[in-house]
């Protein structure tokens, strides 16, 4: 047994902050040493969507990463690109990418494993398919579109992820055994119950939210008013969409962004004659004719030049991630923040502009998003479209039929927190649907959980536990120089150059990558300290470069019952003295460790077993045992 495990486990930020609890430290460090495949293994293992994950992730890890503390944190997404580029579906270098096996752990009746149905092909469906194949149960993917990836493909713009990729990274899963059922729609070609009557053990719910939100102003529902989301999805899927010269985005959140980029690259594909979204292949894979094609070719050249984008905010409270707008900015999009929009204007029935009021303050007292505006202060802005792109929420109109689905008053599916079960048995929710618009690792994370809840509930093998241990490391950190390393910047590609709708992202070569790695802290060693030896000599105090270490005496602690039972435990008095950490900002040089005369302090780092099996036993929320 590892005695702490859990305090332990949360000094590793970027692992807790990952909803699949991913070791990214892990992974970061095999980049320093050069060690790719393996680090590939570690990001894949909890990951069904490694690859994706990889270019657009919104990486919690790296918004929690301790190297923040100190400068800036580590670019964890970035170089988890790295790993997938040279070994993930993607990989340059020729490699296979590392083989996925499932797990014989199913209860099998007489026809043999038990069938689960997942309704929508998003991240969470597509993550519960994965875990579920692996733990043997035969999987069926309902989706409604003629397309897998949910808002990866319909919502996420090319520039930013690569169809080739979502296809390939897609495939793998479906490589497991996984079913495929495009274009059956929920509500209307199939109802829940249907599923349960026809044999499905479990389903589990993952429809997204995918519903725009509306604005209650005048103007609202005349031609040349669009959905943010609806845009993507046409734009995505090469349907057409006549623009105009001047579009309005109305809205300071990453999802205004794709929607004012793509409306950007919209007239820019038609210089180069190029249909958004991977469209034309995909047209001629479902066999529409060149006509067809043709006319979507036609739309681009009603594509906008001139593009804003309007928003509550100022620019520094936007949502949006600061590095999007920048490149938003650079793209030539206009930014009108801190102005509400009061009324939408019309000319001949159709959009001809908006008029907005400037912004007061977006808060009232009790701290409730509730925004006031200067009086007098309208202005008119000129626009040929207008986008809304204020949020989404979940369509559950295609539940009607599966009464005992319950719907919260928020309009989501209700679920248990832990299992994920929904009211009606059997049946499972997660993603989306069930938490309102979050993020991707967030959907996958759900449809793991899920997946782990279907297994037990159907009375499966049990899955493995994680297994852990300390293991002394070599202080390798003096003279390194590794804490006063900048922050690699992540190569982009120059603005001249991004016509179309080519990714605007490189990955970090690799001597970007292994400078950018070893900034790393190493967040799962740790400075193990022995009382028996401790002689109280101040040695590591004096010589600690980040005065992270204090000696005090025991009476100066604030008395609680982890400190109590440690005094007891030791059966020492109030006199005694004792050694405080800070942990946030100990860089794991091993100074400490190197200047103390007993040996007192040893630096061990926290290993746990990343196969894909115990991968599926960590996200176990009652993770309780850990074996060394
Ligand atoms: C424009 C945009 C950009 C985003 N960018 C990012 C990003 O960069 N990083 C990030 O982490 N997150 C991003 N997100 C959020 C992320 O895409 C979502 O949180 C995530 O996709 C939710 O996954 P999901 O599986 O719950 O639902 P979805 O991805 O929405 O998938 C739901 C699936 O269900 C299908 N479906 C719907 N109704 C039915 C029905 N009746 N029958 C059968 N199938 C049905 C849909 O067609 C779809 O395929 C973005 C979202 C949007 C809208
Ligand atoms: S410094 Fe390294 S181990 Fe620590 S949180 Fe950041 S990436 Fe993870
Ligand atoms: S490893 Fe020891 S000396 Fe180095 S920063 Fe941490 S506590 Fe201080």
């Amino acid at each position: 047994m590892v005695p702490d495990f859990r305090y332990f486990l949360n000094l590793i930020p970027c692992r807790t902050a990952c909803p699949v609890r991913t070791n990214a430290g892990g992974y970061v460090r095999t980049v320093a040493e050069g060690d790719t495949e393996r680090g590939y293994r570690i990001a894949r293992a909890p990951n069904p969507l490694a690859s994706i994950c990889g270019r657009i992730c919104a990486h919690p890890c790296e918004s929690n990463c301790r190297r923040g503390v100190i400068d800036q944190p580590i670019s964890i997404r970035a170089l988890k690109r790295t790993l997938t580029e040279r070994h993930g579906v993607e990989n340059t270098l020729g490699d296979q990418p590392a083989p996925l096996k499932p797990l014989p752990l199913a209860v099998g009746g007489p026809q043999g494993a038990p069938r689960a149905a997942i309704v929508g092909a998003g991240p969470a469906g597509l993550s519960c398919a994965h875990d579920l194949a692996l733990l043997g149960y035969r999987v069926t993917l309902f989706e409604a579109a003629p397309v897998v990836g949910g808002m990866l493909y319909q919502g996420v713009p090319e520039y930013r992820l690569s169809r080739d990729l979502i296809r390939a990274e897609v495939d793998q899963i479906l490589s497991l055994g996984v079913e495929l059922k495009l274009e059956w729609r929920l509500g209307r070609d199939f109802t829940v119950g249907d599923l349960r009557r026809n044999g499905y053990a479990a389903v589990f719910l993952a429809l997204g939210a995918s519903r725009g939100r509306d604005l209650d102003i005048p103007g609202k529902d005349l031609d040349g008013v669009i959905n943010g989301v609806d845009f993507l999805l046409n734009a995505n899927l090469g349907y057409r969409v006549a623009l105009g010269e001047r579009v309005l985005v109305i809205g300071g959140g990453n999802v205004a962004i794709d929607v004012a980029r793509t409306a950007l690259r919209y007239a820019a594909s038609h210089d180069s004659g190029q249909l958004p979204g991977g469209a034309e292949q995909l047209l001629q894979t479902w066999g529409y004719d060149n006509a067809f094609i043709d006319a979507a070719r036609t739309a681009l050249r009603l594509g906008a030049r001139h593009v804003q984008l309007v928003s509550l905010e100022s620019r520094p409270q936007m949502p949006a991630h600061p590095d999007e707008v920048r490149e938003a900015e650079e793209e030539g999009i206009t930014l009108l923040p801190g102005r509400g929009p009061k009324a939408i204007l019309a000319k001949n029935g159709r959009v001809a502009g908006l008029e907005t009021l400037e912004v007061e303050s977006l808060f009232d007292a009790s701290g409730r998003f509730n925004p006031t505006f200067v009086r007098g202060s309208e202005q008119r802005t000129e626009a040929d479209t207008i986008i809304l792109a204020v949020g989404q929420q979940p369509d559950t109109e295609c539940l009607a039929a599966d009464r005992e689905i319950e719907i919260t008053p928020r309009g989501l599916v209700a679920v248990d927190a832990r299992t994920l079960a929904t009211t009606m048995p059997g049946v499972y929710c997660g993603g989306d649907l069930a938490f309102g618009p979050r993020i991707v690792i967030e959907a996958e994370a759900d449809g793991k959980r899920a997946a782990l809840a279907i297994h037990e509930s159907l009375g499966g093998g049990t899955v493995p536990r994680v297994r852990a241990r300390f293991r002394p490391v070599e202080l390798r950190r003096a003279g390194d120089r590794y804490d006063r390393i900048p922050r690699q910047p992540i190569p982009t590609v120059p603005v001249a150059r991004r016509t179309g709708f080519r990714e605007v992202e490189d990955g970090y070569s690799d001597e970007q990558a292994r400078l950018e790695a070893s900034r790393c802290l190493w967040c799962n060693v740790e400075t193990i300290f022995d009382s028996e030896r401790c002689i109280l000599c101040s040695g590591c105090v004096e010589i600690c470069p980040e005065a992270c270490l204090a000696l005090v005496p025991a009476s100066r602690l604030h008395s609680s019952a982890a400190i109590d039972a440690v005094s007891d435990a030791l059966d020492v008095g109030a006199e005694a003295g004792a050694i405080v950490k800070d942990e946030a900002r100990c860089i794991r040089c091993g100074l400490c460790a190197e200047r103390c005369p007993t040996g007192a302090i040893t630096m061990e780092a926290l290993e746990i077993d990343e196969s894909p099996q115990t991968a599926l036993g960590l996200y176990h929320e009652d993770m309780n045992e850990v074996r060394p």
